[in-house]
């Protein structure tokens, strides 16, 4: 346990509320949550279940109705092969990452993950006694030499399609370059799809889909980010049978379920109207154009990340990711994340979350503008 460290997003969020709560008009760029509330019918199918006396346990796996909707959304829209029973639900997608890597690692295995990473990647790694190798990526943040990172004790390479941190959206061909080594190396694979909504234009691919790698593939995905559901804690996991009994044991001696009138809101979520999804993404793409137009204009370059909501600019000229998220929090009052908190090719970099209202990110721009003049 002395190993893990704090989540560096989680510490910056809870150090801008406090900030805020002091009275400073702190613009939170740190988050890692949608700004939008939940969608009404969403609610009122949580809210209607909890009325229903839905307020008791539920099976380990999930209720029924939302691990077949999840399932039919898997084969429609993902084109995986699963059905109801080789999906688990579980309290947030970060459980479901968890549970899929203590599953598949062992002391002593080594883990893959491509560039700068998802925070809790490597905690998970390390709690289950594994190393991660960190694989390199070109400026466009897609994987280069992943074959170099691959040992004897390599048993699993982490695939986070569209990226927290860098906002990339891995096209088929650097998905079929991942399945070619993972089949060559008999590897497993998790592709952690939470942002897969989150999309300007490109085509999200399910790692999952692709020939080869039904069997060795644990798919995770969740209702936070794509339904503005982040406190809810709400995710799913599909996989290879022999990896989700581990899963399902574990769940069942540690959270025991997902909450059950949670799920029912989880069914309103996939059965639903899905407008209010693509009018977030809209809003999404209109903030992402207005704060890559505006910092570059500032003379910081940064590629148009083509999903999630966050940008990942180098600002190695302006003294590297540590430096310029500490001037940005204490000469301009804007709260964001180091890249060194994603990994040693992170250190360059600053992530930019533009979970945040145009207004808001306008302010920004105008902050940045005066320190760095
Ligand atoms: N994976 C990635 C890449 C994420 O960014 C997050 C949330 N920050 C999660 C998983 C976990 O999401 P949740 O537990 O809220 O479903």
């Amino acid at each position: 346990m002395a190993s893990i460290h704090e989540s560096t997003t989680l510490k910056i969020s809870a150090m801008a509320k406090k900030l805020a709560s002091e009275g400073l008009d702190i613009i939170d760029m740190g988050v890692g949550e949608p700004d939008f509330d939940t969608p009404k019918h969403i609610v009122e199918a949580g809210c209607n279940s909890i009325r229903n006396g839905e307020t008791r346990y539920a099976p380990t796996a999930g209720i029924p109705d939302l691990r077949k909707a999840i399932a039919d959304k898997l084969v429609r829209e993902n084109s995986l092969y699963c059905s109801a029973d080789d999906v688990s639900v579980t309290p947030g997608a970060k459980m479901a990452v968890f549970a899929a890597i203590q599953a598949l690692l062992q002391e002593g295995d080594e883990c893959v993950l491509i560039g700068p990473s998802w925070v809790s990647y490597e905690p998970c790694v390390a709690f289950a006694g594994a190393t991660v190798s960190w694989g390199k990526v070109d400026e466009n943040f897609n994987p280069v030499g992943l074959a170099e990172e691959i040992t004897a004790k390599t048993k699993l390479i982490i695939v986070n399609s569209p990226s927290n941190p860098t906002g990339s959206v891995f096209s088929s061909r650097v998905l079929e370059e991942i399945r070619d080594l993972a089949v060559d190396h008999n590897l497993f694979v998790i592709s952690d799809e939470i942002y897969e909504k989150i999309v300007y234009g490109n085509k999200h691919i399910s790692i999952a889909s692709l020939s080869g790698m039904e069997d060795r593939t644990v798919t995770i995905n969740g209702f936070s980010k794509a339904y503005a559901m982040t406190g809810w804690r709400l995710g799913y996991l599909t996989g290879p049978k022999e990896v989700m009994k581990w899963v399902n044991r574990l769940l069942s001696h540690s959270v025991s379920q997902a909450t059950t009138f949670v799920q029912r809101a989880g069914i309103a979520a996939i059965q639903g109207p899905q407008d209010e999804v693509n009018s977030m993404v809209e809003e999404f793409r209109a903030r992402r154009d207005m704060l890559v137009i505006g910092l570059k204009d500032l003379g910081i370059p940064c590629k148009m990340p083509g999903g999630a909501f966050y940008l990942f600019p180098d600002v190695s000229h302006l003294g590297g990711g540590d430096v310029f998220t500490d001037r940005l929090l204490n000469e301009a009052l804007i709260a964001a994340t180091p890249g060194s908190a994603f990994g040693p090719d992170g250190v360059d970099y600053v992530r930019l979350s533009y979970a945040t209202s145009q207004r808001r990110i306008k302010q920004a721009l105008e902050r940045i503008g005066k320190i760095l003049s």
